[in-house]
């Protein structure tokens, strides 16, 4: 929540649909990971919301960077930021954009398959290179597990051979699902990650150093979720537990956790349908939907909480739809939402802690309706 974001967007009149971004709530959220992950670095994924305001603030507070392809890794060195605060943490990369990310200084690359470890060797000599592995995504919101990550044996097999590629076999990463609910994932792709680091030592002699524990972290949407600090000390737990005195160098990548509750997206209701004029349940149209910000509300995986201001009828269930010709353009889920009964068409309806992954996402014009505008405040 942003009370700041929400004050600001009582006396601005702008156009709708927007999203307004908190910058010191973007901060004091890097403060909340900087303190809990004392002995980490920080690198934020960009992909959550490329932004330069947030990119720069982000690079004051003391984070490295998670980018992607070319334009991600632009963004971050158009803002001074040193190429050894950059990793390239996508597995699916391609050749002349590895090329271009080692001209511009960046050494740490993931790779997940033997032909994305052979582009790195050619195209970025003597890199440092972390093997994604898989991890259960089970309890996450938001799954990545079906499409990255190698099983254990391949990753043990592929670092080993890292080093006879020219390259350093620098670690190990995982990501455990976005908007992951139960921290024992992490602790659970931990001990798999320490099995790795053994296995490449007997094989070759030479002891990976890096774990790369991914993003996941948790935003409030509906739900309590497991908070930071108390994500860090399982981590902490499982890192004592499965390395021990061998501790390796730490690094995260937050995304959603530290913008999602910084941003508050304001849109307009566009037309209210009665329950007899549908299927017995209040249909409202907003100016927002899956198409222009709201790419994460697709089979109701992410649930915004909204809300309606200076509204105080009782409140109701609802179904929130976005605005395209589309039927799969909802924006509630199942469940639906909860709104006052008095709300009437023209009403700014706000969306809250929709910060992460939506004005990125947001098409160019899809059906004519106007993509999701950005203000840092
Ligand atoms: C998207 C992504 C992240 C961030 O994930 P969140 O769930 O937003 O924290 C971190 N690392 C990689 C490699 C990613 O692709």
């Amino acid at each position: 929540m942003t009370a700041k974001a929400a004050a600001f967007l009582r006396r601005d009149n702008g156009a709708t649909p927007r999203l307004v971004i908190d910058l010191d709530r973007v901060e004091r959220a890097y403060g909340a990971f900087a303190r809990a992950f004392a002995e980490a670095r920080i690198f934020y994924a960009v992909k959550a919301n490329p932004a330069p305001e947030i990119i720069a603030r982000l690079a004051r507070a003391g984070a490295s960077f998670d980018a992607a392809g070319p334009d991600e890794i632009a963004l971050c060195l158009a803002q001074d930021i040193a190429p050894e605060r950059i990793a390239c943490g996508s597995p699916v990369k391609k050749r002349a954009d590895i090329a271009g990310a080692f001209r511009a200084g960046i050494r740490r690359f993931a790779f997940d398959a033997r032909g994305e470890l052979q582009k790195i060797a050619d195209a970025a000599p003597g890199a440092r290179v972390l093997c994604r592995i898989q991890a259960d995504n089970t309890g996450a919101q938001w799954p990545l597990a079906h499409k990255f990550g190698c099983p254990r044996d391949e990753a043990v097999c592929l670092l080993s051979d890292a080093a006879t590629l020219g390259l350093e076999p620098l670690g190990v990463s995982f990501h455990v699902g976005s908007q992951q609910h139960d921290p024992a994932r992490w602790a659970q792709a931990i001990e798999t990650s320490a099995g790795i680091f053994s296995a490449v030592e007997a094989a070759t002699g030479q002891r990976p150093r890096v774990l790369n524990i991914g993003g996941g972290f948790p935003v409030r949407y509906l739900e309590p979720v497991a908070s930071i600090e108390r994500c860090a000390r399982v981590v902490g737990d499982a890192l004592d537990r499965a390395f021990a005195n061998r501790r390796p160098e730490i690094m995260i990548e937050p995304g959603r956790a530290l913008v999602g509750e910084a941003g508050i997206i304001e849109t307009e209701i566009v037309l209210i349908a009665e329950p007899g004029e549908r299927d017995g349940r209040r249909w409202i149209y907003l100016d927002v939907g899956r198409f222009n910000g709201l790419a994460e509300t697709a089979g109701g995986a992410i649930c915004y909480r909204a809300s309606v201001p200076g509204r105080k009828g009782r409140a109701g269930r609802v179904v929130l739809a976005g605005p395209s010709c589309d039927a799969s353009d909802m924006v509630s889920g199942n469940a639906g939402a909860c709104l006052p009964s008095d709300i009437q068409v023209g009403d700014r309806l706000l969306l809250h802690c929709a910060g992460a992954y939506t004005h990125s996402t947001s098409s160019v014009g899809f059906n004519g309706h106007r993509p999701l505008a950005l203000t840092c405040i």
